[in-house]
Protein backbone atom coordinates (compact mmCIF):
# COMPACT_ATOMS: atom_id res chain seq x y z
CA UNK A 1 0.00 0.00 0.00
CA UNK A 2 1.07 3.52 -0.80
CA UNK A 3 1.22 5.60 2.07
CA UNK A 4 -1.82 7.96 2.79
CA UNK A 5 -3.39 6.27 -0.52
CA UNK A 6 -5.93 5.07 1.64
CA UNK A 7 -8.61 6.49 3.75
CA UNK A 8 -9.39 5.89 7.46
CA UNK A 9 -13.05 7.77 7.79
CA UNK A 10 -14.43 8.11 11.57
CA UNK A 11 -17.90 7.98 11.61
CA UNK A 12 -20.54 9.12 14.18
CA UNK A 13 -24.20 10.04 12.91
CA UNK A 14 -23.65 12.47 10.19
CA UNK A 15 -20.13 13.71 11.28
CA UNK A 16 -16.96 12.55 10.14
CA UNK A 17 -13.12 12.74 10.21
CA UNK A 18 -10.90 11.40 7.50
CA UNK A 19 -7.11 11.08 7.65
CA UNK A 20 -4.79 9.19 5.99
CA UNK A 21 -3.75 5.43 6.44
CA UNK A 22 -0.15 5.06 7.17
CA UNK A 23 1.67 2.30 5.47
CA UNK A 24 4.16 2.12 8.88
CA UNK A 25 7.26 1.43 6.96
CA UNK A 26 10.60 2.70 8.21
CA UNK A 27 12.02 3.77 4.57
CA UNK A 28 8.71 5.83 4.40
CA UNK A 29 9.64 9.85 4.38
CA UNK A 30 6.44 10.26 6.79
CA UNK A 31 6.28 7.10 8.71
CA UNK A 32 9.84 6.49 9.56
CA UNK A 33 11.31 9.56 11.02
CA UNK A 34 7.95 9.09 13.50
CA UNK A 35 8.79 5.08 13.84
CA UNK A 36 12.51 6.46 15.04
CA UNK A 37 11.18 9.17 17.20
CA UNK A 38 9.14 6.66 18.56
CA UNK A 39 11.76 3.81 19.40
CA UNK A 40 14.09 6.13 20.91
CA UNK A 41 11.64 7.90 23.39
CA UNK A 42 10.81 4.16 24.07
CA UNK A 43 14.47 4.08 24.87
CA UNK A 44 14.78 6.86 27.16
CA UNK A 45 11.77 5.75 29.00
CA UNK A 46 13.51 2.85 29.85
CA UNK A 47 17.05 4.03 30.89
CA UNK A 48 15.57 6.17 33.09
CA UNK A 49 14.31 3.60 35.16
CA UNK A 50 18.20 2.32 36.20
CA UNK A 51 21.30 1.60 34.89
CA UNK A 52 21.72 0.07 31.80
CA UNK A 53 24.33 -1.72 29.86
CA UNK A 54 24.42 -2.08 26.11
CA UNK A 55 25.87 -4.69 23.75
CA UNK A 56 26.08 -6.20 20.20
CA UNK A 57 25.76 -9.05 18.84
CA UNK A 58 26.55 -10.14 15.18
CA UNK A 59 26.11 -12.72 12.69
CA UNK A 60 28.64 -15.44 11.63
CA UNK A 61 30.87 -14.23 9.17
CA UNK A 62 29.94 -16.66 6.44
CA UNK A 63 26.08 -15.92 6.65
CA UNK A 64 24.20 -14.19 3.81
CA UNK A 65 21.81 -11.64 5.37
CA UNK A 66 18.07 -13.38 4.59
CA UNK A 67 19.73 -16.21 6.46
CA UNK A 68 20.83 -14.25 9.49
CA UNK A 69 17.45 -12.62 9.38
CA UNK A 70 15.52 -15.62 9.27
CA UNK A 71 17.81 -17.17 12.06
CA UNK A 72 17.44 -13.85 14.30
CA UNK A 73 13.82 -14.85 16.22
CA UNK A 74 15.33 -17.98 17.12
CA UNK A 75 18.62 -17.47 18.04
CA UNK A 76 17.85 -14.15 20.32
CA UNK A 77 14.82 -16.20 21.85
CA UNK A 78 17.56 -18.67 22.59
CA UNK A 79 20.15 -16.37 23.58
CA UNK A 80 17.76 -14.59 25.99
CA UNK A 81 16.85 -17.71 27.82
CA UNK A 82 20.04 -18.73 28.43
CA UNK A 83 20.82 -15.59 30.02
CA UNK A 84 17.50 -15.01 32.11
CA UNK A 85 18.81 -18.87 33.36
CA UNK A 86 22.40 -17.97 33.99
CA UNK A 87 21.79 -14.58 35.83
CA UNK A 88 17.84 -13.80 36.00
CA UNK A 89 15.67 -11.79 34.36
CA UNK A 90 16.67 -8.27 32.43
CA UNK A 91 14.60 -5.73 31.11
CA UNK A 92 15.52 -5.32 26.93
CA UNK A 93 15.03 -3.48 24.03
CA UNK A 94 16.54 -4.77 20.77
CA UNK A 95 17.21 -3.32 17.81
CA UNK A 96 17.96 -5.27 14.42
CA UNK A 97 19.87 -3.65 12.08
CA UNK A 98 21.79 -4.30 8.85
CA UNK A 99 25.33 -5.13 8.73
CA UNK A 100 27.38 -3.73 5.28
CA UNK A 101 27.52 -7.14 3.93
CA UNK A 102 24.09 -7.26 4.66
CA UNK A 103 23.38 -9.47 8.05
CA UNK A 104 21.80 -9.09 10.79
CA UNK A 105 23.30 -7.19 13.62
CA UNK A 106 21.66 -6.82 16.98
CA UNK A 107 21.99 -4.03 18.98
CA UNK A 108 20.47 -4.56 22.72
CA UNK A 109 20.33 -2.03 25.57
CA UNK A 110 19.10 -3.94 29.08
CA UNK A 111 18.66 -2.99 32.80
CA UNK A 112 19.48 -5.95 34.64
CA UNK A 113 22.81 -7.64 36.34
CA UNK A 114 26.60 -7.42 34.50
CA UNK A 115 27.22 -10.37 32.02
CA UNK A 116 31.11 -10.83 31.91
CA UNK A 117 32.21 -10.13 28.09
CA UNK A 118 34.00 -13.71 27.76
CA UNK A 119 30.40 -15.11 28.63
CA UNK A 120 28.72 -13.26 26.37
CA UNK A 121 30.79 -14.34 23.51
CA UNK A 122 30.95 -17.49 24.13
CA UNK A 123 26.87 -18.07 24.67
CA UNK A 124 26.14 -15.42 21.63
CA UNK A 125 27.94 -18.25 19.32
CA UNK A 126 26.50 -20.91 21.19
CA UNK A 127 23.34 -19.81 19.87
CA UNK A 128 24.08 -19.61 16.50
CA UNK A 129 25.41 -15.57 16.69
CA UNK A 130 28.65 -14.36 15.34
CA UNK A 131 31.60 -14.21 18.04
CA UNK A 132 31.71 -10.55 18.14
CA UNK A 133 30.49 -9.26 21.11
CA UNK A 134 30.80 -5.77 22.97
CA UNK A 135 29.26 -4.77 26.17
CA UNK A 136 29.25 -2.00 28.08
CA UNK A 137 27.34 0.68 30.28
CA UNK A 138 24.92 2.38 28.31
CA UNK A 139 25.94 6.49 28.16
CA UNK A 140 24.14 9.42 26.20
CA UNK A 141 25.80 8.37 22.77
CA UNK A 142 24.10 5.39 22.70
CA UNK A 143 20.45 7.34 21.82
CA UNK A 144 22.46 9.04 19.02
CA UNK A 145 23.79 5.94 17.82
CA UNK A 146 20.46 4.12 17.53
CA UNK A 147 18.87 7.12 15.89
CA UNK A 148 21.47 6.38 13.78
CA UNK A 149 20.61 2.88 12.88
CA UNK A 150 17.50 3.33 12.32
CA UNK A 151 17.35 6.11 10.54
CA UNK A 152 19.64 4.73 7.67
CA UNK A 153 17.35 3.08 6.10
CA UNK A 154 15.37 6.39 4.88
CA UNK A 155 18.95 7.38 2.54
CA UNK A 156 19.61 3.91 1.84
CA UNK A 157 17.06 1.11 0.82
CA UNK A 158 19.53 -1.84 0.71
CA UNK A 159 19.75 -1.24 4.70
CA UNK A 160 15.75 -2.31 4.98
CA UNK A 161 15.08 -5.37 7.18
CA UNK A 162 13.37 -8.03 5.14
CA UNK A 163 9.63 -7.26 4.92
CA UNK A 164 7.48 -8.27 7.79
CA UNK A 165 10.35 -8.52 10.62
CA UNK A 166 10.49 -6.86 13.55
CA UNK A 167 13.23 -4.78 13.96
CA UNK A 168 12.54 -3.01 17.54
CA UNK A 169 11.78 -5.55 19.98
CA UNK A 170 11.08 -5.08 24.18
CA UNK A 171 10.55 -6.87 27.03
CA UNK A 172 7.30 -6.00 28.29
CA UNK A 173 8.94 -4.41 31.65
CA UNK A 174 11.37 -2.30 29.62
CA UNK A 175 9.44 0.73 30.04
CA UNK A 176 5.71 2.20 31.18
CA UNK A 177 4.02 3.01 27.91
CA UNK A 178 0.82 4.64 27.03
CA UNK A 179 -0.22 4.41 24.00
CA UNK A 180 -1.28 8.00 22.86
CA UNK A 181 -3.97 7.76 20.29
CA UNK A 182 -6.01 10.11 18.63
CA UNK A 183 -8.77 10.92 20.84
CA UNK A 184 -11.26 11.52 18.60
CA UNK A 185 -14.96 10.87 18.99
CA UNK A 186 -15.84 8.76 16.17
CA UNK A 187 -17.56 5.47 17.01
CA UNK A 188 -17.04 3.64 14.00
CA UNK A 189 -14.01 3.78 11.62
CA UNK A 190 -14.00 2.96 7.89
CA UNK A 191 -11.02 2.35 5.25
CA UNK A 192 -12.05 3.97 2.00
CA UNK A 193 -9.66 3.17 -0.95
CA UNK A 194 -9.17 6.60 -1.84
CA UNK A 195 -6.65 9.49 -0.20
CA UNK A 196 -7.90 11.85 1.91
CA UNK A 197 -8.87 14.92 -0.22
CA UNK A 198 -10.88 12.53 -2.45
CA UNK A 199 -12.69 10.53 0.58
CA UNK A 200 -13.63 13.83 1.85
CA UNK A 201 -15.08 15.10 -0.98
CA UNK A 202 -17.02 11.92 -1.38
CA UNK A 203 -18.02 11.94 2.49
CA UNK A 204 -19.34 15.10 1.94
CA UNK A 205 -21.47 14.39 -1.48
CA UNK A 206 -22.89 11.65 0.61
CA UNK A 207 -24.21 14.46 3.03
CA UNK A 208 -22.17 13.80 5.86
CA UNK A 209 -20.52 16.70 7.37
CA UNK A 210 -16.55 16.53 7.15
CA UNK A 211 -15.29 18.17 10.69
CA UNK A 212 -11.57 17.49 9.76
CA UNK A 213 -9.29 16.28 6.72
CA UNK A 214 -5.79 15.26 7.35
CA UNK A 215 -3.89 15.17 4.57
CA UNK A 216 -0.76 15.68 3.36
CA UNK A 217 2.09 16.31 0.47
CA UNK A 218 -0.70 14.16 -2.03
CA UNK A 219 -1.78 16.21 -4.60
CA UNK A 220 -5.19 14.90 -5.36
CA UNK A 221 -7.30 16.01 -8.45
CA UNK A 222 -10.23 15.36 -7.68
CA UNK A 223 -12.33 13.68 -10.40
CA UNK A 224 -16.30 13.79 -9.83
CA UNK A 225 -16.95 10.81 -11.43
CA UNK A 226 -13.90 9.02 -9.22
CA UNK A 227 -16.17 5.98 -8.00
CA UNK A 228 -15.36 5.53 -4.45
CA UNK A 229 -16.05 2.21 -2.73
CA UNK A 230 -16.16 1.94 1.10
CA UNK A 231 -14.58 -1.17 1.42
CA UNK A 232 -14.63 -2.72 4.95
CA UNK A 233 -14.82 -1.30 8.74
CA UNK A 234 -12.03 -2.21 10.90
CA UNK A 235 -13.58 -4.77 12.84
CA UNK A 236 -14.10 -6.98 9.64
CA UNK A 237 -15.78 -7.32 6.41
CA UNK A 238 -18.79 -5.74 6.28
CA UNK A 239 -21.31 -4.94 3.35
CA UNK A 240 -20.46 -2.03 1.68
CA UNK A 241 -22.18 1.28 2.22
CA UNK A 242 -22.05 2.38 5.58
CA UNK A 243 -25.01 4.68 7.11
CA UNK A 244 -24.90 7.35 4.32
CA UNK A 245 -27.64 10.16 5.07
CA UNK A 246 -28.10 10.63 1.71
CA UNK A 247 -29.58 7.51 1.48
CA UNK A 248 -32.50 8.00 3.55
ZN1 LIG B 1 4.28 5.62 5.41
Amino acid sequence: MKCGAMSLVGIEGARCGVYPMRCGKWSCPVCGPRKVRKTLARTRAGMSLGTCRFFTLTSPGTEDGDTSYANFPERWKRFRMRIERRFGRIEYLAVVERQKRGAAHVHVVYRGPYIPQQWLSRVAAECGFGRIADIRRSNPQLLRYLAKYLTKELSDPTAAPPRYFRRVRWSRGWCVWEKRGRTVPYGDWWILDAPPAVAAMAAARRGFKVEEVVADGLRVRFNPHWAVRWMRDLAGYRPLSPLAPDAA
